[in-house]
């Protein structure tokens, strides 16, 4: 199957991607992921990369595309993929689109992760990851075994800059402006499946699984 995963900064698509890619046996592939390898490599294109990474902007659509394509002839791609955070604007999809039609690979289907503002909001405010390990916790939903500190190393647990609320408010406003239009794009194609994005990782990830059954079966 050839899959792309949507969903609002927040919405837990990070997170499903490995497990539905792998319930159904394609590779999963995170464009963040792929641009923070570039930069850790050093590479000269990484170098590039990376001042729109710190400032938390997109990369330019020209540069993302040749990076997919690149990634696209990879044999791992062979039997399908799982898209997270690509497409990320409409010229990405419309170019994605020619890139496919042009190999006669057409995309299966597109899920969006349904999850309201307050829910994210909620979600990345109550944060803590641990610098150390990577380990990551919620106040709330998954709190550490002692407030504040790692349960696995013990070492005071941050908030991500980018967990702050004004932080996580732009970067909705970003998807509202540049993203949200793809939902209307994959509509019109009818490619689009919306799947409920608030409940348990368990729960969120049958849905979704559950959903990509549907389309294979009709
Ligand atoms: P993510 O891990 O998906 O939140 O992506 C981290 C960063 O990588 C984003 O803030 C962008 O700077 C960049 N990025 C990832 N995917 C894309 C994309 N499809 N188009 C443009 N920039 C992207």
């Amino acid at each position: 199957m050839r899959l792309v995963l949507l969903g609002k900064p927040g919405s837990g698509k990070g997170t499903q991607a490995p497990r539905v890619a792998s319930s159904v046996g394609v590779v999963a592939i995170s464009t963040g992921d792929l641009f923070r390898a570039a930069v850790a490599a050093g590479t000269v294109l990484g170098r590039r990369f990376k001042e729109f990474l710190d400032r938390g902007e997109l990369v330019p659509d020209d540069l993302v595309l040749k990076m997919i394509e690149e990634r696209l002839v990879e044999p791992d791609c062979k039997s399908g993929f799982l898209f997270d955070g690509f497409p990320r604007t409409v010229p990405q999809a419309e170019s994605f689109e020619l890139l496919l039609r042009g190999r006669k690979i057409p995309i299966d289907a597109v899920i969006n992760l349904d999850v309201p503002d307050n829910v994210i909001v909620e979600r990345a405010e109550g944060r803590r990851t641990c610098p150390k390990d990577g380990r990551v916790y919620h106040v709330k939903f998954a709190a550490p075994k002692v407030v504040g500190a790692c349960d696995a190393c013990q070492t005071p647990l941050v908030q991500r800059a980018d967990d702050h609320r004004d932080v996580v408010k732009k970067r909705l406003e970003e998807y509202r402006q540049k993203t949200a239009p793809l939902l209307d794009f994959y509509q019109k194609r009818n490619l689009l499946k919306r799947v409920d994005g608030v409940g348990t990782l368990e729960e969120v990830g049958e849905r979704v699984v559950q959903a990509l059954q549907i389309i294979s079966k009709s």
